[in-house]
C-alpha cells in the first residue's frame, strides 16, 4: 500500500516538474507585469522566480531552493500584492521581518508583523485587516511561535479562510522544520497542521538548505509530499575561490591581509570574517595599525554604532568591515569584492552564504579562506553539541585539506549538484594552477602518533591537539615526547594536515570535555585505529611536496 502511495507521489511530482510554469500566458501574467514594473521597480526576474510564482498563482504547494541573495521573497511579494486577501509569511527571526517591511514599505505595500514584542495597537489592526473585505492588508508575517501560542490569531485565520481571505501561506527557511537541517526549530512542527486546516490554500517553502534528505523530511512535517520542488543552481560563476596555509605567526598573517587590501584589493571593497568578538576588535585595531580604514561589527556593538560602521562601509569610507558571522543578515552591497575568512567556517554551508557576499552585481569578486588546522578545534568545542556539528566541520576542513580538487566541485558536491571543471572555468586556486597530484602513505605517521597517544594514557595525561602534535616535533613537555618515534623532517604544517587527515578519516577522534569554564578538546585514537594498528595498513593522502 505504502508503494502505492509513494508511486502517485512520485507521478505527481513528476508531472509537476514537467509543465511548463516559464510561460507568460496565466490569467495574471499582465498585471504580474505591470506589479513587478510599477511597485518593485524591477524589469527583468531572475531564475525560477516567473516558475515559482505561477505556479503558486496556481495553488500548487512548492518548495523553492535557491541561494541566498536569489532572490526568494519576491516569489511571495509579488503575488501577494495583485491579490486581495492575504498572504501570511512565516519567518523564524524577527530580524528578518523588520528588514523585510521596512522594504515593502518603501514601495507602498501594506505589510505587517506578528510576534512576541508587536505593539498592542499592531495586533488589533492586523486581527481587524484579516477579516474586513475592505483592508488592503497585503502580507501578515509571523513566528512560528507566535502561530503556536496564540489561538487568536488561528481563530482569525480561520474566519478568513472561511471568508477566502486567506490566498497564501509562505514559510520562509522552511529547512528549520527539519530535523536534519542546522538549525531545527521545534515551533516548525506546529506548521504540519496548516494544510489540514486550511484545505486548498497553498504553501510555498523557501530555503537556502539543499540535501533531498531534508528537503523530503520537510515535504513530510508539512504534509505537502510530492508537491513541486524548484531548485535554482548554487553556482556563482562570478567568484574566485582559493584556500590559503593561515600563518601561525600573528604579525605575518596580519601582514599578508595588508598586503591583499593595499595592493590586489586596493580601492575595493570587502569583508573579513572572524570567529570571535575579540579577534574582530583586534584584526581590526592591527589594520588601522597599518594605515588601513576598516571597521568592525559584531553583536556586542550597540545598533546606532554598527548602522554607523554599516553605513562608513557603503559609502566607501571604509574599504572593508571586519566582522563576525553577525554581520550579514539582511546585508545588500552589490559591489562587495572580496570576502576573507580570517578562520574556516563552522560548515560548508556557512562558508558559502558568507563567501557568497561577495560579487552580487556579477563582477568577478575572490573569496579566500584562511586555514589552521588549529583553528579547528577552536570551532569543533563550540559546535560539537550540535547532532551534526562536528560532522559539517570536518567538511569544511576536508575543503581546506583537498590539494588538487576544483574548489567549485568540492562546493557542488556539498549542494547535490555536479559542477566540473568547464562551470570553473579557472575560477578557482587549483584550476588556476593545476597542482601535481602527489600521493602519500601516512599510515607510519599514524603509527608514531598512536605510540606518543599510547605513552600519555599511561602517564594518565590528556593530549590536547597542540600537545600531540609539540610532542610529534620533539617539542614541549619531556614525559609526552617518546624516544621511538622519529622527529619529522618535514614542516609542522605538513604535520598539522597529517592530523587533519587522520581526523576526517577516523584514525583519530577528538575527545571532549567540560572544564568549569571551558570545553576541552583532547586526541585520542580513532573508530578506525584497529586496522591502523597492522604495520601494512596503508593510509593513501594527497599532500603537498614536501
Ligand atoms: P533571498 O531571500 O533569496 O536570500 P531576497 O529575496 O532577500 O533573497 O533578495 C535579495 C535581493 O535581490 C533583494 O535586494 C531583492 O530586492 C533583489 N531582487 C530580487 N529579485 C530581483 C530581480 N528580479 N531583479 C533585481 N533584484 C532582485
Ligand atoms: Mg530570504
Amino acid at each position: 500500500k505504502q508503494k502505492l502511495k509513494d508511486n502517485a507521489l512520485l507521478k505527481k511530482s513528476y508531472s509537476l516538474a514537467k509543465k511548463n510554469w516559464n510561460t507568460e500566458n496565466f490569467s495574471w501574467s499582465t498585471s504580474l507585469k505591470r506589479s513587478l514594473i510599477d511597485v518593485f521597480k524591477i524589469d527583468r526576474l531572475r531564475p525560477l522566480q516567473l516558475q515559482t510564482m505561477n505556479a503558486f498563482l496556481s495553488n500548487e504547494d512548492i518548495i523553492l531552493v535557491m541561494p541566498t541573495g536569489g532572490g526568494k521573497s519576491l516569489c511571495y511579494q509579488l503575488p501577494a500584492v495583485i491579490s486581495k486577501g492575504i498572504t501570511i509569511v512565516v519567518s523564524p527571526l524577527v530580524a528578518l521581518m523588520e528588514d523585510q517591511l521596512y522594504g515593502l514599505h518603501r514601495l507602498k505595500v501594506n505589510a505587517m508583523m506578528l510576534n512576541s514584542k508587536a505593539p498592542k495597537e499592531d495586533v488589533k489592526t492586523i486581527m481587524m485587516g484579516l477579516i474586513d473585505n475592505k483592508s488592503d492588508l497585503r502580507l501578515v508575517y509571523v513566528t512560528p511561535e507566535y502561530m503556536a501560542k496564540s489561538n487568536r490569531f488561528m481563530s482569525k485565520l480561520q474566519k478568513a479562510f472561511e471568508m477566502k481571505r486567506l490566498d497564501r501561506f509562505a514559510i520562509d527557511e522552511v529547512h528549520c522544520c527539519s530535523q536534519w537541517g542546522h538549525d531545527f526549530r521545534p515551533d516548525y512542527k506546529f506548521l504540519g497542521i496548516l494544510k489540514t486546516m486550511f484545505p486548498g490554500i497553498p504553501i510555498l517553502g523557501l530555503t537556502a538548505t539543499a540535501p533531498a534528505k531534508i528537503i523530503v523530511d520537510v515535504q513530510k512535517m508539512l504534509d505537502i509530499q510530492g508537491c513541486l520542488v524548484l531548485r535554482a543552481s548554487f553556482n556563482r560563476p562570478n567568484l574566485f575561490y582559493e584556500v590559503r596555509r593561515k600563518l601561525s605567526d600573528k604579525d605575518k598573517c596580519t601582514e599578508m591581509i595588508v598586503n591583499l587590501l593595499k595592493n590586489r584589493f586596493s580601492g575595493k571593497s570587502g569583508i573579513i570574517y572572524t570567529t570571535t568578538i575579540k579577534e574582530s576588535e583586534q584584526l581590526k585595531a592591527d589594520l588601522r595599525g597599518h594605515g588601513l580604514k576598516v571597521g568592525c561589527y559584531h553583536a556586542m556593538l550597540e545598533a546606532e554604532h554598527r548602522t554607523k560602521v554599516y553605513s562608513k562601509w557603503i559609502t566607501g569610507e571604509y574599504q572593508a568591515v571586519v566582522a563576525t558571522i553577525a554581520f550579514g543578515l539582511g546585508i545588500d552591497k552589490p559591489d562587495v569584492r572580496f570576502v576573507i575568512h580570517h578562520c574556516i567556517s563552522k560548515s560548508m554551508e556557512n562558508f558559502y552564504q558568507e563567501s557568497g557576499r561577495a560579487g552580487r552585481d556579477g563582477k568577478k569578486s575572490t573569496c579566500i579562506l584562511l586555514y589552521r588546522l588549529m583553528d579547528v578545534f577552536k570551532l569543533s568545542t563550540m559546535v560539537f553539541q550540535d547532532k551534526v556539528g562536528l560532522q559539517n566541520l570536518y567538511k569544511i576542513l576536508a575543503y581546506c585539506l583537498d590539494r588538487t580538487s576544483c574548489r567549485r566541485s568540492l562546493i557542488a558536491t556539498h549542494f547535490e549538484e555536479t559542477w566540473t571543471k568547464s562551470d570553473c572555468k579557472e575560477m578557482c586556486d587549483h584550476c588556476l594552477k593545476s597542482q601535481q597530484k602527489k600521493e602519500l602513505d601516512i599510515g607510519p605517521y599514524c603509527r608514531h602518533l598512536y605510540q606518543i597517544i599510547a605513552n600519555a594514557a599511561q602517564g594518565e595525561q590528556k593530549l590536547t591537539p597542540l600537545k600531540l602534535i609539540d610532542a610529534w616535533y620533539n617539542k614541549g613537555a619531556a614525559a609526552l615526547r617518546v624516544a621511538g618515534v622519529p622527529t619529522p623532517k618535514f614542516p609542522r604544517e605538513i604535520g598539522e594536515a597529517i592530523v587533519g587527515h587522520l581526523l576526517i578519516n577516523g584514525y583519530l577522534q577528538e575527545d571532549f570535555h567540560f572544564s568549569a569554564y571551558s570545553t576541552l578538546t583532547y586526541v585520542k585514537k580513532g573508530p578506525k585505529s584497529g586496522l591502523a594498528l597492522a604495520n601494512d595498513h596503508k593510509i593513501i593522502v594527497e599532500m603537498m611536496d614536501h
